[in-house]
């Protein structure tokens, strides 16, 4: 543990902190506040504020509408960009408790920890996670709203001063590195106002955290280059949408990489080719978690470098699974599907069931592909094995309702709930008459 309460009450006294707030997710990610003044801090490091739940995405529930925040410790963060004349702003991220002292079935953070106690009793201690989101920048019109117009025409790793939004994306990494991001790369991609920023892996649940806090950083400090961040998958259809690659991999109870093994011709252990199958086999029933909204499904398209098929490889782009060159303590797979409008506390909770499943049941292995997948027709495709991941979100919802495995890891609670939301999300969609409609259909018919 990095910090203890007195440590804590102790540093927010020095730093003059004023004001705290007690962040936590909703079920479909979105980050929820509420704000205590340094008074109240003691008793909030206690686990004795509460919150309204019924108000809250996913919470609701009339009966069981007061909540319980319990800080983890270790997330306490004094927000650098937030300084007011009064003091500073600190966070603390909460797990959400009932009134009779246990985890909220609707708190995101408190599954992801269910299901990692399911991981310690197969023998693991942990999960290593290096996310890479991507997102775009675009202007601000006058009255402060959002044009579809990027910040700058720049390419895949293209340098200034073609690349305008260089300066943003540098206080960005600046301001991440002062709250204590280690950042690895950061670099312009392929689509123009295009952004990606890698910061080091961590544990799965500090992993979430830090990216829940990362997206907090990324959109703020773009507001202060008047530009707007955003992680929708696909913004603009002409060209590459924003991933979110997940590097996974398990350790073993000593803590060493148990997806090594350096007598396999490819340097992986039977537990990472399990690991990968588990993934793979699930991968169209937890769809809707890790690709969640409407467009997600416009980016899972071939051509634009994100995957469509169910499939793994080493070196080849056009799967869903890669496995990045490292070997040793570095070992892992690249989870290509994923996109940035996922809860990460549930995607990786979904994901860890899904990998831990085919562990448990030694299911039989699929086979790494090393064709490029894109060049081949269905039918080719079909004959080798390969599935293509859910269309639109109907089909994914659709999917995910039939998983009991999805049921399982996720309880009723959250996965009713989300099931009743996306339905809603993409009823409304369906009603929606496109532009291309119009478009394709109004001078022929
Ligand atoms: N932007 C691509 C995607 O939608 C990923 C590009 C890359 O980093 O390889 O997944
Ligand atoms: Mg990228
Ligand atoms: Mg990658």
């Amino acid at each position: 543990m990095k910090y203890t309460k007195e440590a804590i009450l102790d540093h927010a006294k020095k730093e003059n902190v004023r004001y705290i707030r007690l962040m936590f997710s909703d079920i479909i990610g979105t980050i929820k506040s509420v704000e205590i003044p340094i008074g109240q801090l003691e008793s909030a490091l206690d686990g004795e504020i509460m919150f309204d739940g019924s108000s809250i995405e996913g919470f609701v529930r009339i009966m069981e509408a007061d909540m319980f925040l319990r800080p983890d410790f270790d997330t306490w963060m004094i927000l650098s960009w937030e300084e007011t004349k009064y003091g500073k702003v600190a966070r603390l991220i909460c797990d959400v408790y009932t009134p009779e002292g246990n985890p909220s079935e609707a708190d995101p953070r408190s599954n992801l920890k269910k299901t990692i106690k399911k991981m310690e009793k197969l023998g693991f201690s942990t999960l290593k996670i290096g996310f890479e989101p991507e997102f775009f920048l675009f202007k601000l019109d006058d009255k402060g709203q959002v044009k579809l117009d990027v910040a700058d025409h720049g390419g895949y790793f293209d340098l200034s001063p073609i690349d305008g939004a260089e300066d943003c994306r540098r206080d960005i990494v600046l301001e991440l590195e002062k709250i204590g991001f280690k950042i690895e790369a950061s670099h312009h991609e392929v689509a123009p106002g295009q952004n990606e920023i890698n910061f080091e892996f961590a544990d799965v649940v500090e992993a979430c955290d830090n990216l829940q806090t990362f997206k907090l950083v990324v959109k703020n400090i773009a507001r202060r280059h008047n530009l707007h961040a955003t992680f929708m998958p696909k913004p603009i259809a002409s060209v590459n949408g924003s991933g979110m690659h997940t590097n996974c991999s398990l350790a073993d109870e000593f803590g060493k990489n148990a997806f090594y093994d350096p007598k396999d011709e490819m340097g992986l252990s039977v537990t990472a080719r399990q690991w990968i199958t588990g993934i793979l086999i699930h991968s169209k029933e937890f769809c809707a978690i890790t690709n969640p909204t409407v467009n997600s499904y416009k980016r899972l398209v071939p051509g634009y470098e994100a995957p469509c098929y169910m499939s793994w490889s080493e070196h080849n782009r056009s799967v869903m699974i890669r496995i990045p060159a490292t070997r040793g303590r570095g070992t892992r797979a690249e989870i290509r599907s994923v996109d940035t409008s996922a809860n990460p506390y549930l995607a990786m909770s979904v994901l860890l069931a899904s990998g831990l499943d085919a562990i448990e049941k030694n299911y039989p292995l699929i086979n790494p592909i090393n064709e490029n997948l894109f060049a081949l027709t269905n039918e080719q495709r079909k004959e080798m094995g390969v599935e293509n991941l859910p269309d639109n979100l109907k089909e994914a919802i659709d999917f995910f309702k039939g998983s009991p495995l999805m049921k399982e890891v996720l309880g009723n609670h959250i996965f009713n709930k989300f099931i009743e939301l996306k339905t809603k999300e993409w009823d409304e969609f369906r009603k929606t008459v496109t532009e291309w409609e119009i478009k394709r259909y109004i001078n022929i018919i």
